[in-house]
């Protein structure tokens, strides 16, 4: 009862005898399929805009949504995240029955932790094993960006993470973001920290060297449309976000694999028109969309050079003028390819290396009071397990 209390506080309202039930996303539903098959009028989807209907295409497979019903199991509302900032909200209007769509910010709690971990077989196992949360293995040796060579801990090495976890409705939601990390190797401590919100560095101020990407475009006009998480549109009043970068270009221009993969869509999706995906290693994948058509012969498979030419650029899907949106997914969420096109390796120098050293040196005073104290690491809840009980909660509180 408490639950359903807390989860009817992100509705707009719950009204009498109304309940709310979680689903997953099933791969490969889009929201035209979902408003179809849910008896909701696809004019929702048509009348959307050429960013909306972008972001319509970016609902992940397996995330979980919300749909709160009446007392005659009719919906009442939807609530779908879309990436990692927004989500669609379609209420039903009382009177006259029919649903409109808001895109709302998702609230989130965001927890700050730590984790120190004794190996016993390998970081990714153990810090697995210690918090029950995959994406901080991940993410843990996505940091070290291989300057660490995990193959050389033993048993009995330490590690330490400081980082955040968001929320949403209790459960764990979004990637955790790691904000300094500590693993020891034969007796060496290395360290990373996270610096200004984007990149890794080691303790001597040094960027370390990410998975390197090109701009998939040799010219382009100019950048049209930025990447975005959230923005407050003034104008329009309301929520935007767009997952990726809008290259203003010429129809035909040649697209380019932005680096080496394997080619794993080619074909049409939704408002993103004629689309290619190409899936590269360490779990990130690029597409380039509102294509006029692809290379002859080009096919689900392949295996693709950086700068191999895969694409024409055009105005398909919803589009306002002819345009590559290039987007970038690390485990299927969308990221910032500004944050992986990088020319030259990056060192903090001037004004901002003293503050990077204070944050430095905090640090690693902490790592030692969380190495001395070695408390055991927050663990997070199996969520099928809870997902079921919410569910079944509901059903008999009916
Ligand atoms: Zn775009």
């Amino acid at each position: 009862m408490f639950k359903k209390i807390i989860l009817c506080l992100s509705l707009v309202a719950c009204a009498n005898g109304a309940y709310l039930e979680e689903y997953k996303w099933k791969k490969g539903e889009s929201f035209l399929t979902f408003l179809n098959s849910n008896g909701i009028s696809p004019s929702i989807y048509y009348d959307l805009d050429a960013e909306d209907r972008e972001l319509a295409m970016e609902i992940r497979s397996n995330v979980s949504y919300q749909i709160l019903r009446n007392d005659s199991g009719e919906i009442e509302q939807v609530l779908i995240p879309v990436g990692e900032e927004l989500q669609l909200h379609l209420i039903k209007d009382q009177k006259s029955k029919s649903f409109s769509l808001q895109i709302t910010p998702i609230v989130y709690q965001n927890q700050s932790l730590s984790a120190v971990v004794q190996i016993q077989r390998s970081p990714y196992q153990d810090i697995i094993k210690a918090t029950n949360n995959s994406a901080l293995a991940n993410e843990f040796l996505n940091s070290y960006k291989k300057s660490v060579n995990f193959k050389h801990v033993k048993k009995g090495d330490k590690l330490v993470i400081f980082y955040s976890q968001r929320k949403r409705l209790g459960k764990r939601f979004g990637d955790p973001i790691i904000n300094a990390a500590m693993i020891e190797v034969n007796k060496k401590k290395n360290y990373v920290f996270l610096y200004e919100d984007s990149s890794y560095f080691d303790e001597k101020g040094r960027e370390l060297e990410g998975y390197l990407l090109t701009i998939p475009l040799k010219s382009y006009k100019r950048i049209s449309s930025p990447f975005t998480h959230k923005r407050w549109h003034p104008i329009l009043k309301r929520y935007r976000a767009h997952l990726g970068i809008d290259y203003a270009a010429n129809r035909g221009a040649h697209v380019k694999s932005a680096g080496d993969g394997v080619v794993s869509f080619v074909g049409t999706k939704g408002g993103y028109g004629k689309i290619v995906e190409v899936s590269h290693k360490s779990g990130y994948k690029t597409i380039y969309a509102h294509l006029n058509g692809f290379k002859k012969g080009l096919r689900r498979g392949q295996k693709v050079k950086k700068g191999q030419h895969i694409a024409y650029v055009g105005n398909t899907g919803r589009s306002t003028g002819p345009h590559l949106h290039f987007g970038l997914y690390k485990y299927n969420r969308a990221t910032n390819p500004k944050k992986v096109i990088k020319i030259a390796k990056n060192i903090v120098s001037g004004k901002k290396r003293r503050a990077f050293n204070k944050m430095v040196k905090n640090y690693k005073h902490k790592f030692q009071v969380a190495m001395d104290k070695q408390k055991t690491p927050f663990k997070e809840e199996k969520f099928n397990y809870i997902v079921a009980l919410e569910y079944k909660n509901n059903l008999n509180t009916n």
